[in-house]
């Protein structure tokens, strides 16, 4: 039987982490998975900074490809600095070379370079391969509103599910213990699919592989017809994602909520933006409270109202992806920590945003514009106030002090 391969499309401060949980995976279950895992790194020059094992005071000053200096050290030593990273990593410049034959392939990178990438590797991937996408943010255009894992899927053909937690990379790249939510629901047959040939009523069309059409995470039939995986792998079950991402420091629940899982993922930040807007005003954990009940009632309402046919509320309320995610982004998140540094200095989150996370980016400021643009053009702002707010705020159009009148009613 063969082995599945994996590769990683990203290589920022999650993405690096998540590659680390694979490879210790990947090399402990050397039956269902080839040992080596591909990384796709956006190549650049970098030094090495002082937070690494590895800076020299007499080399500091020289520029190096990140790809060729995470290969040579084992380490990311711009996005995860002093970070030991497994040997089983390989990092690749090109993105077209780090997806063939892969048939498990993680999106793992801030969610506006996601449709460059995919525009990269349409045609070029396995056509069984499965995805999970890790991207925390969602996708509107003047159609409407679409969850990254749809998306991704829809555009490669692919089933993709979706991963999201209380997971800051930094806590989970020193082995602290957190909790993860996978989401993971193809249609049934695609676990164990007939070999292409036998599969095939057509004896002239023998080899071809059928294509089996699915519903997306709204419950609608998708526009993506998938392959089936051929029985000569392991089957891509819930057992398999399991094996290949839960570690003794990272516990993994499997859902089959794609939508619920990914919406948490996206609107928490808009949500940990305004924790961090009272939070610099000084107005203490009370507020910080206030804003988080008020932000999860909104996010419900946001799943039921656009995504009611599969979204379960329990999701947010109980899951890891939920209230958990909330939590922690709004204690000690980067969306959080700019916003509420932006408010202490009286500069703009974006401003922040360039100068302390040395290329790190929010998805919290986009998300907040592309969902208030969404609710806009269906006149809904005021049905989600607190949303509303965060997106004036970064505007300024609105002030953190008219954030207790904007939701009184909530
Ligand atoms: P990051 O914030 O570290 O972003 C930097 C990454 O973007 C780098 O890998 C960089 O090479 C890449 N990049 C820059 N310009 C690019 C371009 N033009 N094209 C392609 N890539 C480019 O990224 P991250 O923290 O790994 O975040 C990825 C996703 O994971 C996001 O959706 C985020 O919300 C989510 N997430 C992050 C954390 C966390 O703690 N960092 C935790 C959970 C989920
Ligand atoms: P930030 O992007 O705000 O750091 O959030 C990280 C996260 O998603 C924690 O679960």
């Amino acid at each position: 039987s063969r082995k599945h391969k994996v590769t990683i499309v990203g290589s920022g401060n999650w993405g690096s982490t998540i590659a680390k949980i694979i490879a210790e995976n990947t090399r402990e279950h050397t039956d269902v998975f080839e040992e080596n895992v591909q990384m796709w790194v956006y190549e650049e020059d970098v030094t090495i900074p002082k937070e690494s094992k590895h800076y020299n005071e007499s080399t500091a000053d020289t520029p190096q490809k990140l790809t060729e200096v995470i290969n040579k050290y084992h380490e990311n030593v711009k996005y995860l600095p002093g970070v030991a990273l497994p040997p089983n990593i390989v990092a690749n410049p090109s993105l077209n070379d780090a997806v063939q034959n892969s048939t498990i392939l993680i999106f793992n990178l801030p969610h506006q370079f996601i449709r460059k990438v995919c525009e990269g590797i349409r045609g070029e991937i396995m056509p069984f391969a499965r995805g999970i996408s890790c991207i925390k943010g969602v996708n509107v255009t003047d159609d409407g509103i679409s969850l990254f894992s749809e998306w991704i899927g829809d555009d490669l053909g692919i089933y993709c599910g979706a991963l999201s937690g209380a997971n800051i990379a930094s806590e989970i790249a020193q082995e602290k213990w957190s909790e993860t939510t996978i989401a993971y629901d193809p249609p049934p047959m695609d676990s164990r699919a007939p070999t292409p040939r036998n599969a095939s009523p057509n004896p002239d069309a023998a080899g071809e592989i059928p294509e089996i059409q699915h519903l997306d995470a709204r419950g609608r039939k998708s526009k993506t017809k998938l392959t089936p995986l051929p029985i000569e792998y392991p089957p891509l079950d819930h057992n398999c994602f399991r094996m290949l991402f839960h570690r003794p420091y990272f516990h993994v629940q499997m859902v089959s909520d794609v939508a619920g899982v990914s919406l948490g993922g996206a609107l928490k930040n808009i949500v940990a933006l305004a924790a961090g807007f009272v939070d610099g005003r000084g107005w203490g954990d009370n507020a910080k409270a206030a804003i988080m009940r008020i932000g999860l009632m909104e996010m419900v309402k946001f799943g039921k109202e656009f995504f009611s046919e599969t979204v379960r509320t329990g999701t947010f309320t109980e899951s890891s992806a939920g209230v958990a995610d909330l939590i922690t982004s709004s204690s000690g998140g980067r969306n959080f920590r700019c916003a509420r540094k932006a408010v202490e200095k009286g500069v703009s989150v974006q401003d922040v945003e360039r100068e302390d996370l040395n290329g790190q980016k929010l998805q919290g400021t986009s998300t907040a514009h592309e969902v208030n643009s969404f609710l806009k053009a269906r006149g809904l702002e005021a049905e989600y106030p607190l949303f509303t707010a965060v997106d004036g705020i970064l505007r300024g159009e609105k002030k953190v002090d008219d954030i207790p009148a904007l939701v009184s009613d909530t």
